[in-house]
């Protein structure tokens, strides 16, 4: 089976149909697995959640998620963020929010669970050093554990030993191969990458093989940008995506 682990799509489509089309260019697939985010930031909100669900998935709740269905209180967000949930609100169609309403916080199947911030707080807590990844660890009881929210690709190692925990980088070069380690597993950013690189990022789980594979997706950038410019949406959000920051 070949599972696509992607995340914080931010309603840019543009980014999505690519990963999508490299996924399915790289061999079948079978199953889709989103840590959330849909919406928010970009474009294109309803077509996101009707792309995603067209393919078999799976899908927990990001905090953009949650906020444009007013399951979350955006004055906790900057002000460029919260206009865009704003315009994202008034978007989506009564079955759309009915979906994202649907969305839990966490899902599992297989060695793997999903989240979108942290097992430990799965909608605001982000996992970025290894400090916090580490007290993680004790909030999940599977192998592996699916992450988004930061944007950023990274691998968390558990070592039980020394009750310690090491970052690993999610290299393109080299397959991360599953084996006894407990791993918390960011895929990095479809739609609004944060790691200095624009290109979307998506990994691929081949359970044949026991490995996951990471991938960067070139896209049509600047096509989501014009989009985002003609609905008025905040300058910040649509300049960061030239630098995937
Ligand atoms: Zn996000």
């Amino acid at each position: 089976m070949r599972y696509v682990i992607l995340g914080d799509i931010h309603s840019n489509l543009t980014a999505f149909e690519a990963v999508l089309a490299d996924a399915e260019r790289r061999g079948e697939v079978d199953k889709l697995w989103c840590v959330g985010d849909i919406v928010g930031y970009g474009p294109d909100p309803s077509q996101c959640i009707q792309l995603l669900r067209r393919y078999e998935h799976l899908c927990v709740i990001g905090n953009h998620d949650c906020a444009a269905v007013g399951l979350l209180d955006i004055s906790d967000f900057n002000p460029d963020a919260a206009a865009a949930c704003r315009w994202t609100a008034q978007q989506l169609g009564q079955e759309e929010q009915e979906y994202l309403k649907s969305l839990p916080q966490r899902l599992g199947e297989g060695d793997f669970t999903l989240v979108h911030g942290s097992p430990r707080e799965p909608i605001w807590e982000y996992l970025l050093s290894t400090a916090s990844a580490r007290v993680n660890f004790a909030y999940f009881d599977s192998p592996f554990c699916l992450v988004g929210h930061s944007h950023v690709p990274l691998v968390f190692e558990e070592n039980k030993e020394s009750g310690g925990c090491s970052l690993l980088s999610l290299s393109v070069e080299v397959p991360l191969k599953l084996a006894e380690h407990r791993l918390i597993i960011n895929p990095g950013g479809v739609g609004q990458p944060r790691d200095g690189d624009p290109r979307a990022s998506y990994a691929i789980y081949d359970s044949d093989d026991e490995a996951i594979y990471h991938y960067r997706v070139p896209y049509d950038v600047a096509a989501t940008q014009q989009r985002m410019m003609q609905h008025g949406l905040p300058i910040h959000l649509i300049e960061r995506l030239s630098y995937g920051w």
